[in-house]
C-alpha cells in the first residue's frame, strides 16, 4: 500500500486528510486546531529540519508528500522540497492562486514587517490580519495609532491594541461589522488567496481603504502543482489506485 504524507494547515489540507485512508499521515505545525475525526493518522509538530524529514520518509516508507501547507509556511515548503530530494520521493503542492487587484483597490506591497510598519505611518486604526507576527510588536505601536489584531490565537493586547481570537471564514455582514466596531482605516493583509478570508478586502474595496499586503514568499518548485483541493484529491485517487511501481 503506498504511503502519503500530506502537509497540512489550511483548509485545502484538510479537504484532502477528509479522503485519506488509515495508511496515510497529515502532518501539522500545531498553530491550530488539530482534528480528531479524520480516518488517517494525524501528526503533530516539525520533524526537525530537512534532515528530520527525510529520516521520517524513509522510516515510515513515505510514497508521496504533498504540500499543502499555507503559501507564507516557506520554510516547511522548501524542507519538503530537500527532503523528497533526499529521499527520492516525489512531491506535490497544493497553492491558492493568490488574490488579483480587482478595480478600485488600493493594494501597497509591503516585503516585511518593516515594510508594513513604513506603510502605515500615515494610519491610525489598522486592522492586522496577517497571523501572529503584530503580537510581537505591541510595545512598538506609535502614539498615533491604536491596533485591531485577528489572529487565531487568544492574546492579551494592551491599552493601544485590541486582540480579536477568530477564525474563518468570514462573511460580508461580519467584516463590515467589524470595520464599523473597530474604525478600522487601512487592512493589514497576507495574499492568502481562496474564498474564507477575502470579504475584508471586498469591504476595503467599497470603502475606499487602502490594503497593505505582504509579497507571497518564493517556494520551490514540485512534481505537480494543483490550486485546490478537489483537483489533487482527484489526482490522488488516481496515483493510489495504480500498481506500485
Ligand atoms: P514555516 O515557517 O514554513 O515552518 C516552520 C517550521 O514549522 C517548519 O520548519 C517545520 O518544523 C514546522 N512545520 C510547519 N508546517 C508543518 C507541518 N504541516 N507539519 C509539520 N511541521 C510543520 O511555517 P509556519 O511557522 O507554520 O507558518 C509560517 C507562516 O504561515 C506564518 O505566517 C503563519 O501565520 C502562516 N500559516 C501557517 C499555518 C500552519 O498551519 N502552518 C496555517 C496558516 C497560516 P521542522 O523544521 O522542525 O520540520
Amino acid at each position: 500500500m503506498k504511503r502519503v504524507l500530506l502537509l497540512g494547515g489550511t483548509g485545502d489540507a484538510l479537504a484532502i486528510a477528509r479522503h485519506l485512508s488509515a495508511a496515510h499521515v497529515y502532518s501539522l505545525a500545531g498553530l491550530g486546531r488539530v482534528p480528531a475525526d479524520l480516518a488517517c493518522s494525524v501528526r503533530v509538530g516539525g520533524f526537525g529540519g530537512v534532515d528530520g524529514l527525510a529520516g521520517y520518509l524513509r522510516e515510515e516508507e513515505i510514497a508521496l508528500v504533498v504540500d499543502a501547507t499555507h503559501p507564507y509556511a516557506a520554510q516547511m515548503s522548501r524542507h519538503a522540497h530537500a527532503a523528497c530530494g533526499i529521499a527520492r520521493v516525489p512531491l506535490w503542492a497544493v497553492r491558492r492562486p493568490a488574490w488579483r487587484p480587482q478595480p478600485g483597490d488600493d493594494w501597497r506591497e509591503a516585503a516585511d514587517w518593516r515594510g508594513i510598519v513604513a506603510r502605515l505611518g500615515p494610519f491610525r486604526r489598522p486592522l492586522f490580519t496577517l497571523g501572529r507576527e503584530p503580537l510581537a510588536h505591541l510595545d512598538e505601536i506609535p502614539a498615533s495609532q491604536y491596533w485591531t489584531i485577528r489572529c487565531l490565537e487568544a492574546y492579551a493586547g494592551n491599552e493601544r491594541a485590541n486582540v480579536i481570537d477568530a477564525r474563518g471564514p468570514f462573511d460580508l455582514a461580519g467584516e463590515r461589522a467589524l470595520f464599523d466596531a473597530a474604525g478600522v482605516d487601512v487592512v493589514v493583509s497576507k495574499n492568502s488567496g481562496g474564498r474564507a478570508t477575502e470579504a475584508k478586502l471586498a469591504v476595503a474595496r467599497e470603502r475606499g481603504l487602502p490594503v497593505v499586503m505582504l509579497a507571497r514568499p518564493g517556494l520551490p518548485e514540485a512534481g505537480r502543482d494543483f490550486d485546490d483541493a478537489a483537483s489533487a484529491r482527484e489526482a490522488l485517487g488516481r496515483w493510489l489506485d495504480e500498481p506500485d511501481s
